[in-house]
């Protein structure tokens, strides 16, 4: 079935007592068994819960993978599919990474639990320079954020599987509508399902999707024993979200290609991240990669933070507020804001400007949002 279908009815079919349309909300601590050591298949809601279950299904279908786990954050997803290396592992990540996966990283790191080297993946010489016999992994995000740097996958697995290294990408900027990047050979697929996927901004939740079997049940053994797993109700409110992103990544999309086009004629801008622009340096790649171009798009504005800072207090339409992905539009200051955790000269070498702003369009009328853009520029 084509995923738009399938974003309305996987995994969703589950209630055997009234065959309801939506799936019920299991909001239950726990469930009784039938015998000693005989379960309904469900015992406890940390290791199993309907609800989240129909979650995980549609997602692991949607992403191609063996089976996924939704986690309380997208944070939390992230740290469970750290949670599956040995002390010691040593792990390449993407220079503009997150800002919270570069802080979890970098605290990982102190402690002496993981090895990171945070680098461009996209430069193969130094990533090949950058393996070591401890290297596990390799950490990307495409279009990465906040620059909307676009990687190679199918090229990146390849040197990684060559190495035996899997490979994690973090598709919160995408979705998997947009993007599968377990059809370039990726291991793990990461969520920030508070973004696009539930989209309506009231929901903290992520998910890690397995591409096979064995590294499905690492995932489920690591959000089992550390607990971070998603709520019943946060499940199901993800899930009805989902019902609509293909209509709402079709407005994102729209709306973000006119605020770009209107951007890069702006004589106040001087540089515009969008990777359907065909200047981006990434376009012909992601034109390959991925199925659309996605929300995202990021610019430095002429006059430096002084001006930046006008915009982001002028802005009206746009909200000044952390996040992204959400029906409302928002404008975010990386510097001060998503990547904060990252040290001054750390960012600037990852090419992160404190003159750099993020918008995250929304699917209000193209018009208001240029509007309110052509007046926070004036
Ligand atoms: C927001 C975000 C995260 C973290 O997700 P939370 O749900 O805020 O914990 C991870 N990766 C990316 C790309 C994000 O945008």
């Amino acid at each position: 079935m084509d995923p738009v279908t399938r974003l309305v009815h996987a995994g969703q079919d589950i209630d055997r007592a009234y065959r309801s349309i939506t799936p019920p909300i299991y909001q239950t601590s726990t469930f009784r068994f039938e015998d000693v050591g005989a379960t309904s298949g469900y015992e406890y809601t940390r290791l199993g819960n309907p609800t989240r279950h129909a979650l995980e299904a549609l997602l692991a279908e949607l992403e191609g993978g063996a089976g996924a786990v939704a986690a309380a954050s997208g944070m939390a997803a992230i740290s469970i599919a750290l949670a599956v290396f040995e002390a010691g592992a040593h792990l390449l990540c993407t220079r503009d990474c997150y800002g919270g996966t570069y802080r979890l990283l970098h605290h990982l790191q102190r402690q002496g639990k993981l090895e990171v080297t945070f680098l461009d993946l996209t430069d193969a010489n130094a990533r090949e320079q950058a393996v070591k016999p401890t290297t596990r992994a390799v950490w990307v995000e495409t279009p990465s954020n906040p620059l909307l740097r676009v990687t190679d996958l199918a090229e990146l697995t390849a040197f990684a599987h060559a190495r035996g290294l899997i490979v994690i990408a973090d598709n919160t900027f995408l979705s998997p509508l947009l993007q599968r990047p377990m059809d370039f050979g990726v291991d793990l697929v990461v969520h920030s399902t508070t973004k696009y996927l539930n989209g309506h901004a009231d929901v903290v939740g992520g998910a890690v999707v397995a591409r096979t079997e064995e590294l499905h049940r690492a995932i489920q053994f690591a959000a089992k024993a550390g607990g971070a797993v998603q709520a019943p109700f946060d499940a199901w409110l993800v899930l009805r979200g989902m019902k609509t992103l293909h209509l709402r990544m079709a407005a994102h999309e729209a709306n973000a290609r006119a605020v770009a086009e209107f951007l890069a004629r702006h004589p106040q801008v001087e540089h515009v991240h969008y990777p359907g622009l065909e200047s981006h340096p990434g376009h012909a790649l992601a034109r390959r990669q991925q199925r659309g171009f996605g929300g995202m798009v990021s610019f430095t504005v002429r006059g430096g933070l002084a001006e930046a800072r006008k915009v982001l207090q002028r802005a009206r339409v746009f909200a000044l507020a952390e996040s992204l992905g959400g029906v409302e539009s928002l404008i975010g200051h990386p510097a001060t804001m998503s990547h904060a955790a990252m040290p001054p000269e750390y960012r600037q070498a990852a090419g992160i400007d404190d003159h750099l702003l993020r918008l995250s369009v929304g699917i209000e009328a193209k018009e208001d949002l240029i509007a309110d853009l052509e007046q926070a520029l004036a």
